[in-house]
């Protein structure tokens, strides 16, 4: 399907392109690797009048490992996050859920930044932020501000952007040596969006038992979710067979799922169990 009319602009700078977009409200749109972008052009979801293109913001791309933790910049593509050997052990969670995302040629084009704000329900970026308690990092006429990713998704392609705000970065505090974590999603080819999916993580506390128990699941609401009943059954517990099977009735217990045409809502609840039985069980 031919794409609508829109007027183009390739701003040089990321103050420049806050500006164009604040010029024209909510007509303009910025465009990152166009992954997702251009078929909801195509297809009319979207009909911006103005595109926004930041890909000469060579400043959104780039991966920053400090005291702090990692930033990515949001114009950096998934396939910069595989290629960084630094980020193995930097955030080996984050390297292992991106290796889930979609295939070689969208890895190639598809941003952070981009995955952040188109705010699907089953991408594995947002559910990351909102498992390891990410800040989002904006700016928009106004200045820049910061915003906790689990107050960043209002819903499926919803997220708490203004309309002339574009991410500048996720940022994602450090993880320690000795942190164990575990991923896994089911999507019914490799590849696909996930139908369920969990990322988890918690550290030994030198006792055999886990401490500071993260754990998110994606593709099971409108929105990434963090599993509080998940982490309240790790913690301060040895990771053994009766804790896998109470995080399992938690997480089953935790969830809400919608039906669609992918799943039921039953079969996504029981899958959200298997996959933290799965993630826990794999545990790294
Ligand atoms: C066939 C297919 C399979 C896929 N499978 C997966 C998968 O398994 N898992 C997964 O997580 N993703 C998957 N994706 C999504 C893909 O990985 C991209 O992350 C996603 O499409 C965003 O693409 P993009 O970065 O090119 O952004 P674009 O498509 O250019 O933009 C997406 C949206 O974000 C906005 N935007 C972009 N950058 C910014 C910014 N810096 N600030 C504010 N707004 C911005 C745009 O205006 C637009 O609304 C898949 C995509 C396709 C086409």
């Amino acid at each position: 399907m031919k794409l609508p009319v829109f007027e183009y602009a390739c701003p040089a700078s990321v103050s420049e392109a806050v500006a164009l977009l604040a010029a024209h409200g909510g007509a303009a749109k910025p465009l990152a690797g166009g992954q997702s972008f251009v078929p909801m052009l195509a297809f009319r979801v979207a009909a911006p009048s103005l595109i926004v293109d930041l890909r000469k913001l060579d400043e959104l791309r780039r991966i920053a490992i400090t005291p702090q933790g990692v930033s990515l910049g949001a114009m950096t593509r998934w396939r910069d996050i595989l290629d960084d050997a630094r980020l193995r052990t930097a955030h080996p969670l984050l390297v292992t859920a991106i290796e889930h995302v979609a295939h070689y040629q969208i890895r190639n084009r598809g941003t952070v930044g981009g995955s952040m704000a188109h705010a699907d329900p089953a991408a594995e970026m947002p559910a990351i932020a909102v498992t390891c308690e990410a800040e989002i990092a904006v700016t928009g006429k106004a200045g820049g501000r910061t915003i906790a990713a689990a107050d960043f998704f209002r819903g499926p392609l919803m997220t708490a952007l203004g309309p002339d705000e574009i991410i500048t970065a996720v940022n994602l505090p450090l993880w320690p040596a000795g942190r164990r974590f575990g991923f896994a999603e089911f999507a019914r080819r490799k590849g696909d969006f996930a139908i369920a999916g969990v990322a988890l993580f918690y550290d030994p506390d030198g006792g055999g038992t886990a401490a500071n128990a993260h754990a998110g699941a994606f593709g099971v609401a409108d929105r990434p979710l963090r599993l509080a009943a998940v982490e309240e059954a790790l913690n301060g517990r040895a990771v053994d067979e009766a804790a896998i099977a109470a995080a399992v009735t938690a997480a089953t217990s935790a969830v809400d799922p919608p039906d669609d045409i992918h799943a039921s809502a039953a079969y996504r609840r029981v899958l959200t169990g298997a996959m933290v039985e799965r993630a826990l069980r794999g545990v790294r």
